[in-house]
């Protein structure tokens, strides 16, 4: 008995548990933590820099859930992203998105500053406002896009914009960490590589920094793996080893967590003391749509906002009211956690009272009995007390 899968196409969730795995008599289930710098000559690694088997497992395993040719892992997202951008030729035209990720934003300013690129920042929820950006006389050379965007979860047209970007021959890059391969594959809609902060969702756990690109061309891949040689950005064993272990429970910890996101959306958009909700879960007309035509499940982040012009005052409350909701920024782990973004320079100002939440595994009910108390004494106290709506 055994021996190689032979039933229907296998489902994305038993991938997640089976692929990047050593076979064969007595092989361990799991690829160990090769901490090694150095390999005997006569093999296929030469040196720790250039390759290692567990990064290989982990490697292997995020290119088949993201139905790619392949990936790179990094020793960060940011790292990831800073390799995808040292392959542009000096002076070219980047298209990317004014609301996004700020690191992302910020090494784009960074390299526009120096004059290493140039760069526009758009609207990436404006189809015609990204695809005016990226042609011209002078067209874009690559074009970056989150969807869904952080912090305010807008949707980009994901096939659209990746055909538009073709179309110009611009390469297109999905920063694909808030929907994860469970939810979304931007290499089957068209885009050319994804890039994950597994720092977030995909390591899960809130004990490790690494991050990946995966690419649809087993070429364009291999250029990247060299240019992490190059540059020497390389993810340590034991992450890379830790973020294929937290890989294995993705799609289970994505589910409970999105449910859980589904129903406090629902709650605070009802709730008198939030101003307003964005999550894709409570998308309609054209937004909706678009969910439904590119993924598979609005994810588990969640922003609101509250106290109107007082908003980073209340916002400042409420987090000093949380008991179980960890007041912090990262995201993706297994804790819930709410960050005020007008703290980060970079953040829109105008939206002084917007909290970014990432729902965790906790019982809903105990998340939202903290969320609920810490908005009554957050926000209620910053002006007159308004009237509690129910039903
Ligand atoms: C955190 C994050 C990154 C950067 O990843 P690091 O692992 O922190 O370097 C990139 N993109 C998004 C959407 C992120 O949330």
């Amino acid at each position: 008995m055994g021996g190689e899968w032979t039933g229907h196409p296998m489902e994305r969730v038993t991938r997640a548990v089976t692929a990047g795995r050593p076979t064969g008599p007595g092989a361990t289930l799991n690829t160990p933590p090769v901490l090694a710098s150095t390999f005997r000559d006569g093999g296929d690694i030469g040196y720790g820099r250039h390759d290692n088997p567990t990064w290989q497992a982990l490697e292997s395993a995020v290119a088949a859930l993201e139905d790619g040719a392949g990936a790179v892992a990094f020793g960060s997202g940011q790292a990831a992203t800073a390799a995808l951008l040292a392959g542009l030729p000096a002076g070219a035209r980047v298209v990317g998105p004014a609301v996004g990720y700020l690191g992302t934003r910020g090494l784009l300013g960074e390299l526009a500053a120096a004059g290493a690129l140039r760069v526009e920042l758009v609207d990436v929820t404006d189809t015609v406002a990204v695809t005016a950006a990226l042609g011209g006389p002078d067209p874009a050379r690559l074009l970056w896009l989150e969807s869904p965007t952080n912090p305010l979860l807008g949707l980009a047209d994901l096939p659209g914009l990746c055909a538009a970007a073709r179309a110009v021959g611009a390469v297109s890059v999905v920063d694909n960490t808030f929907a994860t391969p469970m939810r979304q594959r931007p290499l089957t809609l068209g885009a050319d590589l994804v890039v994950h902060s597994a720092t977030k969702f995909i390591g899960g756990h809130s004990d490790l920094l690494l991050g990946l690109v995966v690419g649809v061309d087993g070429a364009a891949v291999e250029a990247i793996r060299a240019r992490r040689t190059s540059t020497g950005s390389v993810p340590g064993v034991f992450e890379a080893f830790l973020a294929l272990r937290g890989l294995r429970t993705l799609a289970v910890r994505l589910d409970r967590a999105e449910a859980g996101a589904v129903e406090l959306a629902r709650r605070l958009a009802g709730h008198p003391l939030v101003d307003t909700v964005h999550f894709p879960g409570l998308a309609v007309g054209e937004t909706a749509a678009r969910l439904a035509a590119q993924a598979d499940g609005p994810g588990a982040i969640v922003a609101f906002e509250v106290g109107g012009a007082d908003g980073r005052a209340a916002g400042e409350r409420v987090l000093a009211a949380l008991q179980l909701v960890v007041p912090t920024t990262s995201l993706g782990g297994v804790e819930t956690t709410l960050d005020l973004r007008v703290r980060w320079p970079g953040e829109d100002p105008a939206r002084p009272g917007l909290l970014r939440m990432s729902v965790g595994l906790e019982d809903v009910e105990d998340i939202w009995a903290d969320l609920d108390r810490a908005l009554d004494t957050g926000v209620a106290t910053a002006g007159p007390v308004r009237q509690r709506v129910t039903g």
